[in-house]
C-alpha cells in the first residue's frame, strides 16, 4: 500500500479548514443533502463493495450485506430523518436567580475531523463515523486500513465521486501515513483499532489538546451458568464467534462456563459450528478467512494452549483456521493474555459465580460482556461487573440497536457513537444564555447590596 505524502495531507487539511470556515457545512439542508447523496452512492455501489469484502476477507455476500452495508444504510437513514430535530437549539430550564434570562443548548460542528479505521469491518468502521461527522456539520479526512486494499480502493472511489475534496477526502496508507496524520492539528480524532495504537493516538492528540474517541478492543467474556437454555446459548455463541471468523471487536473472546454444564455446552457449540458450516468449514462459502499470514501465525501459536476439543484444522496458504474450542486453558496461557481476534474459543470453568466475576474484574474493563442464564442472575452480573455493552442471552446484537450508544470503557476505549450519539460526538454542545436589557438587577454588582436576600435565592 502506497503511503500518502505529507505535502498532500497538508494541502487537504488547509483546503478543509478553509471550506469549514465558509460555514456552508452548518446548514442543516446542506448536511441532509450530503447524507442523501452518500446513501445513494452506497446503494449504487453495493455490489462493488460486497465483492471487495469477499476479495479481502472472503465474506459472503449475505454477511457483507448484513454486517457492513446494511449497518451503514440504516445509520444514514436514521441521520437523514433526525438531523433537523437534533440540530435545533434546546431550551433548558432557568434557575430563579437568572430570570428573565433564557438558557439553551446549541450543537455546533467541532470542525475538521480525522477518522482512522481498522481492517475487520473496513466499510462500516470508516463510514459509520463519517455519517456522524456529516450530520454534525464537520469536514473529514478518512484513513482506512492498509490490509483491505480492495475495499479501501472502492471506498476511495465512492468518496471521491460523492464529495468535494475540500469537504471529505480519503487518504490511503499504513502506519507511516497514520503517524503523519496524527502529527497534524484536528478538531476531533475518531480512532477505531487496537489498544496499543489507541495509546499512540491519545498521546499525539494531547499535543494539540484534541478530543479523541477511541473504539478499542480487548477480551469480552461470555458467562454461561446452569440456568441457561444451552441449545440456544450454544447457537448464539457459535454464531458470535464465527461471524468474520472471530475477527470482531465484540466477539465473545472466552467462555466462563459453570462446571455442571461445561461438557454439554462444548458439545452443543461444536454441533452448532457443524450446522452452520458443515463438516468442512473450509469449503463453506460462508466462512471468512484470517486477514493476513502474520495474524494467522499468531492465532496458530494460541492454539497450542489447553486441550483441543474441536476444530484445530489449519491451512496457511489459504489463511484458513477452523472454528476451534480449547478446554482446560490456564489463565496464564497466551490465549488468555491477549485479545484472540480469531475463531478460537478457550473455555474456563467455575463452580461459584463469584470466582467468574472476580476473574473478569481483575482484568481490563471489556468492550462487551455476555451472560446466558436466568434474569435474576443477570441482575447480579450487571451490578458486579462493567463493560461498554452487554447482551443477556445473546452475543453481538447490542451493536445493532442504533438507539443505544456504542463504545468501550477504560481499556476498551472512550467516547460513544451510533445514532444521536454520533451526532453529539462530532458536535460541541455550546451553552448559551440570552439576557434582556430592559432590566439590570443591581445585586450582582459590588458592593453586593441586599446580600442577605441573594443568599436566600441562590
Ligand atoms: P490497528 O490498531 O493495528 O490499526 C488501526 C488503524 O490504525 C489502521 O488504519 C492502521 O493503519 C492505523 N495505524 C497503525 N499504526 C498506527 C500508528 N502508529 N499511528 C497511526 N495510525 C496507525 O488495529 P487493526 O489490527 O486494524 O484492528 C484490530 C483491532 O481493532 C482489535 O484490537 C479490535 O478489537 C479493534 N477494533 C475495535 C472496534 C471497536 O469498535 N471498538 C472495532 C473493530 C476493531
Amino acid at each position: 500500500m502506497k503511503e500518502t505524502s505529507e505535502a498532500t495531507i497538508d494541502k487537504i487539511l488547509k483546503a478543509q479548514r478553509e471550506f469549514f470556515g465558509t460555514h456552508k457545512t452548518k446548514s442543516v439542508e446542506f448536511r441532509r443533502n450530503q447524507l442523501r447523496k452518500f446513501k445513494s452512492a452506497i446503494e449504487k455501489n453495493e455490489k462493488k463493495i460486497t465483492n471487495a469484502l469477499h476479495q479481502d476477507l472472503h465474506k459472503s455476500y449475505e454477511e457483507a450485506y448484513l454486517t457492513e452495508v446494511s449497518i451503514v444504510l440504516q445509520e444514514l437513514q436514521n441521520h437523514i430523518k433526525n438531523v433537523k430535530k437534533w440540530s435545533k437549539p434546546q431550551t433548558v430550564s432557568t434557575p430563579l436567580h437568572l430570570l428573565p434570562s433564557r438558557g439553551s443548548l446549541h450543537h455546533e460542528p467541532l470542525g475538521v475531523s480525522l477518522i482512522i479505521a481498522p481492517w475487520n469491518y473496513p466499510l462500516q468502521l470508516l463510514m459509520n463515523p463519517l455519517v456522524g461527522a456529516i450530520s454534525a456539520g464537520c469536514c473529514a479526512v478518512l484513513k482506512p486500513s492498509e490490509f483491505t486494499p480492495n475495499t479501501s480502493q472502492v471506498m476511495q472511489e465512492i468518496i471521491a465521486e460523492t464529495f468535494v475534496e475540500n469537504y471529505i477526502t480519503l487518504v490511503q496508507g499504513g502506519q507511516e501515513t497514520g503517524e503523519m496524520l496524527l502529527r497534524k492539528r484536528w478538531d476531533l480524532i475518531f480512532f477505531t483499532g487496537s489498544t496499543a495504537v489507541g495509546k499512540i493516538v491519545m498521546k499525539a492528540a494531547a499535543e494539540h489538546l484534541t478530543p479523541v474517541v477511541l473504539e478499542l478492543g480487548g477480551k469480552s467474556p461470555c458467562i454461561v451458568d446452569e440456568t441457561a437454555n444451552l441449545e440456544v446459548a450454544a447457537r448464539r455463541i457459535a454464531w458470535g464467534k464465527t461471524i468474520n471468523a472471530g475477527q470482531t471487536c465484540i466477539a465473545p473472546d472466552y467462555l466462563l462456563a459453570h462446571e455442571s454444564i461445561k461438557e454439554e455446552l462444548i458439545e452443543k457449540i461444536t454441533d452448532s459450528f457443524k450446522e452452520m458450516f458443515g463438516s468442512y468449514p473450509q469449503e463453506s462459502r460462508f466462512y471468512p478467512r484470517i486477514i493476513h499470514q502474520r495474524a494467522f501465525d499468531r492465532l496458530k501459536g494460541l492454539m497450542q494452549d489447553g486441550k483441543l476439543k474441536s476444530g484445530g484444522e489449519l491451512d496457511r496458504d489459504n489463511r484458513y483456521i477452523a472454528p476451534t474450542i480449547l478446554d482446560k486453558v490456564d489463565k496464564s496461557d497466551p490465549v488468555m493474555q491477549q485479545e484472540i481476534f480469531g475463531p478460537i474459543l478457550p473455555v474456563l470453568s467455575y463452580s461459584n459465580v463469584e470466582e467468574a466475576l472476580s476473574y473478569i474484574n481483575q482484568n481490563e474493563k471489556p468492550l462487551a460482556l455476555y451472560y446466558f442464564g436466568k434474569e435474576k442472575n443477570a441482575r447480579e452480573i450487571l451490578t458486579k461487573t462493567t463493560s461498554g455493552g452487554v447482551c443477556i442471552n445473546d452475543t453481538l446484537m447490542h451493536i445493532t440497536n442504533h438507539h443505544l450508544p456504542f463504545g468501550g470503557v477504560g481499556g476498551s476505549g472512550m467516547g460513544q457513537y451510533h445514532g444521536k450519539e454520533s451526532f453529539k460526538t462530532f458536535s460541541n454542545q455550546r451553552a448559551v444564555v440570552k439576557t434582556p436589557t430592559w432590566i439590570d438587577m443591581s445585586f450582582k454588582y459590588v458592593p453586593f447590596k441586599h446580600f442577605k436576600w441573594i443568599k436566600k435565592f441562590i
